[in-house]
């Protein structure tokens, strides 16, 4: 059988991770999976069901019992997966400064990080995948040929964020997903990093799609 490809989108958080994964994965109709999402979950089930962040044991006894189903839904031409909880499908909700706070404490459990990187290998079940996070290319398909690695200067990340509506501390979230001991922020080994400080995201794209092209035809 054909071996699905993999297109790992790493990054810092407001990176542009999302608008061109989601760029990439329309241009070649390939799946878009969002982990990041998936972590966000967690964190927001957790705040739902009043389980402490902070206590590892709590919260991956959650993460072992509570009831998902991975899902891909084509939502305006794109196909995209998803993790429905309990039959809904948290969306706005994840995207609260409060889930954002709680989400790096929920990621760095080595128990939660287990269970999200099977459910994330998982996802080649839909097909060739766009898949964006934070380990992608170096522990959820090191072997994919196809990593890239964004990042932008912190003010125009928080610019970003704040355009978006959201007021956050980056810096706080990256450097927790950077020291955490398992899986931290990295740059994959033969990644090609990008910088889009000063791309807008239709250059940062094009950057990936021509890098993919390349990287395909050497195949
Ligand atoms: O990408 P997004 O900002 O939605 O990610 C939210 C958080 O989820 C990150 O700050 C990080 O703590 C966690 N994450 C992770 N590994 C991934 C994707 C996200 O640890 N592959």
């Amino acid at each position: 059988m054909k071996q699905p490809i993999i297109i790992a989108i790493d990054g810092t958080s407001a990176s542009g991770k999302s608008t061109n994964a989601k760029l990439v994965a329309r241009a070649l109709g390939y799946v878009y999976v969002d982990t990041g999402a998936m972590y966000r979950t967690l964190a927001w089930y957790c705040l739902k069901s009043r389980i402490d962040v902070q206590n590892a044991r709590a919260v991956a006894a959650a993460c072992r019992k509570w009831k998902t189903k991975l899902e891909c839904a084509n939502a305006g031409g794109l196909r995209a997966v998803r993790l429905r909880v309990e039959d809904y499908f948290p969306e706005k909700e994840i995207r609260t400064p409060e889930t954002a706070a709680a989400v790096p404490h929920v990621a760095a459990i080595p128990r939660v990080r287990k269970w999200m990187v099977k459910r994330q290998r998982e996802c080649v079940q839909f097909g060739n995948l766009v898949m964006e996070g934070r380990d992608i290319g170096t522990n959820v398909f090191p072997e994919t040929n196809f990593k890239f690695y964004l990042d932008a200067k912190l003010e125009e990340r928080s610019r970003r964020r704040a355009a978006d509506g959201v007021q956050e501390n980056l810096a706080a979230r990256d450097q927790r997903d950077s020291q955490r001991a398992t899986a931290p922020l990295m740059i994959g080994l033969g990644a090609k990093v990008i910088n889009n400080s000063s791309m807008t995201s239709e250059q940062t794209s094009t950057a990936i799609l021509e890098e993919i092209r390349k990287r395909l035809a050497a195949k």
